[in-house]
C-alpha cells in the first residue's frame, strides 16, 4: 500500500533500526518505545488485522518473535507480545504489527481502559 508506513519500511524507503528479517517479516525497533526492549514484527505483505493473514502468513509472523527476542537479548528474562488490532485496542498504524515488549519486569494487569 503506497501510503502504509510500515510497507515503506518493509521496502527499504524509510529507515528503521532494523533488529531481523526473512521472507516474511521485518522486524524494527519501535521509535517511540514502551520498554527497554520494544520492537516491531510487522509482516512484508500488507494487511490491517489478523484477520487479513492466513494460518501459513500467521506462522510466519509468529515464528518470527522468539527469534526476535534472542537478538534483541530478551529470549530468557521474557518478554510481553501485544498487538493492538482494530479501533478499541487503539491500533494507530494499520498495517498488522507484533509488538516484542521486554528487558525490565512488568506487572501482572495489561490492560488499560479509557474512563467512560
Ligand atoms: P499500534 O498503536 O499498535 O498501532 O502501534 C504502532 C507503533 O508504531 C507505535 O508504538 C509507534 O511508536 C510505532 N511507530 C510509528 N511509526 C514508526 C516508525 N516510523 N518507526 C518505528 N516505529 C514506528
Ligand atoms: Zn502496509
Amino acid at each position: 500500500m503506497s501510503d502504509c508506513i510500515f510497507c515503506k519500511i518493509a521496502a527499504g524507503e524509510i529507515p528503521a533500526t532494523l533488529v531481523y528479517e526473512d521472507d516474511a517479516v521485518i522486524a524494527f525497533d519501535d521509535i517511540s518505545p514502551q520498554a527497554p526492549v520494544h520492537t516491531l514484527v510487522v509482516p512484508r505483505t500488507h494487511g490491517r488485522t489478523l484477520a487479513d493473514f492466513d494460518a501459513g502468513a500467521l506462522g510466519a509472523i509468529f515464528s518470527a518473535v522468539p527469534r526476535v527476542a534472542q537478538v534483541k537479548g530478551v529470549a530468557e528474562s521474557g518478554y510481553r507480545v501485544i498487538i493492538n488490532n482494530g479501533p478499541d485496542a487503539n491500533q494507530t498504524v494499520q498495517h498488522l504489527h507484533v509488538h516484542v515488549m521486554g528487558g525490565r519486569e512488568m506487572a501482572h494487569g495489561m490492560v488499560a481502559f479509557i474512563e467512560e
